[in-house]
């Protein structure tokens, strides 16, 4: 698909064939890659460029907060996000595959996920059906389940660009090979293999770790920090940085299943004063026909009180989320 020479060489990379660029980064690019050696198998390589204190030739197109930034710093930022993903297993989580640096480079090889951003499906799609909103949320909160009660993990960036997935074969009934441009519409007229509305959207994982951070120590069961010594706003501070991650959830779900953001302004300072107060309607018509249920689930997300915000436990056992399960096993 594309062409030769065209990606810069990366050294210690050799092992791998790059293929394409599917993110593009202010610190870093993500390729989709082929390893050369064992299986021939495709992964994901983020390759993070390295500064250095000192200005050298390139350096003045850099962001101006970057060239502050002191190299020590940075590399225990890349070695925290690689040494949290380590530690996790769980079939909603991408998966890191291993981790190498050069002078210039971090390179982080992570299992590839080819369907790329729920974000780009969601500009696709418009908006999600309740099933398929259903489908992937469930998947993103068993990855949160696993991440703050069992990892003690808090992922601090869940947006649709961080939610990657693997698309679901589609199979073609009517006219499997288009003839010409005149054929292309009947082409569609296949469905998906598992059927779940008409996405396409299978498994889903969350990625970019750059965020996150350990908030309990999951050998001991407690708040990071000496047992018995840990002060009250530790212990808060652990449910707090939770509940970070279960706004977010709000936020994708609602985008999900209208297309559109719960929070918007072209100015930051009103934005910013919307999110604070938790500013945000089931705005007509888009909400008309989407369920209370849902819109009684999301409001317990965009809570303002973090004290209140339903916590990852308290969503799974929401109705929306259960009753619905069932229906979709009764059909299957
Ligand atoms: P950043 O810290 O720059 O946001 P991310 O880890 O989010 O880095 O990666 C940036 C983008 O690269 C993602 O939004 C996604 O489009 C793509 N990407 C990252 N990891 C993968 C992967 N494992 N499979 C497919 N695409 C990926
Ligand atoms: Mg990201």
């Amino acid at each position: 698909r594309e062409s030769k020479g065209k990606f810069p060489k990366y050294p210690g990379l050799e092992r791998f064939k790059l293929l394409e660029k599917m993110g593009d980064g202010a610190f870093s690019n993500v390729y989709r890659a082929q390893d050369l050696q064992g299986e021939f198998q495709e992964v994901a390589i983020k390759v993070v460029r390295k500064f250095e204190m000192n200005q050298s030739q390139g350096d003045k197109h850099l962001h101006p907060e970057f060239k502050k930034q002191p190299k020590g710093v940075e590399r225990a930022n890349i070695l925290k996000e690689v040494q949290i993903m380590r530690n996790l297993d769980h079939p909603n989580i991408v998966k890191l595959v291993s981790f190498s640096e050069s002078p210039q480079f971090y390179y982080i090889v992570l299992e590839l996920c080819p369907g790329g951003e729920l974000f780009h499906q969601i500009v696709r799609l418009t908006y999600f059906s309740e099933e398929l909103s259903r489908h992937v949320i469930v998947q993103v909160a068993k990855a949160l389940y696993y991440l703050h009660e069992e990892k003690g993990v808090v992922h601090r960036d869940i947006k649709p660009e961080n939610l990657l997935f693997y698309p679901i074969p589609f199979i073609p009934t009517k006219n499997p090979k288009p003839k010409g441009p005149e054929d292309e519409d009947k082409a569609d007229e296949g469905e998906f293999a598992k059927g779940i509305g008409s996405g396409g959207i299978g498994l889903i994982k969350i990625a970019d770790f750059g965020l996150s951070k350990v908030v309990w120590d999951s050998q001991t069961m407690t708040p990071c920090g000496t047992v018995g010594y840990t002060a009250p706003e530790i212990v808060k501070d652990e449910r707090y940085s939770k509940s970070v991650d279960m706004w977010a959830l709000g936020c994708v779900l609602y985008t999900l299943l209208c297309g559109f953001p719960p929070f918007y302004d072209e100015s930051i300072q009103v934005l910013t004063e919307k999110v604070a107060r938790g500013q945000y309607t089931f705005l007509s018509p888009w909400w008309d026909d989407i369920s209370k249920s849902a819109q009684d689930l999301i409001s317990h997300l965009l809570t303002v009180d973090p004290e209140k915000r339903y916590t990852i436990q308290q969503f799974l056992e929401h109705p929306w989320i259960r009753g619905s399960a069932e229906e979709t096993t009764a059909a299957a």
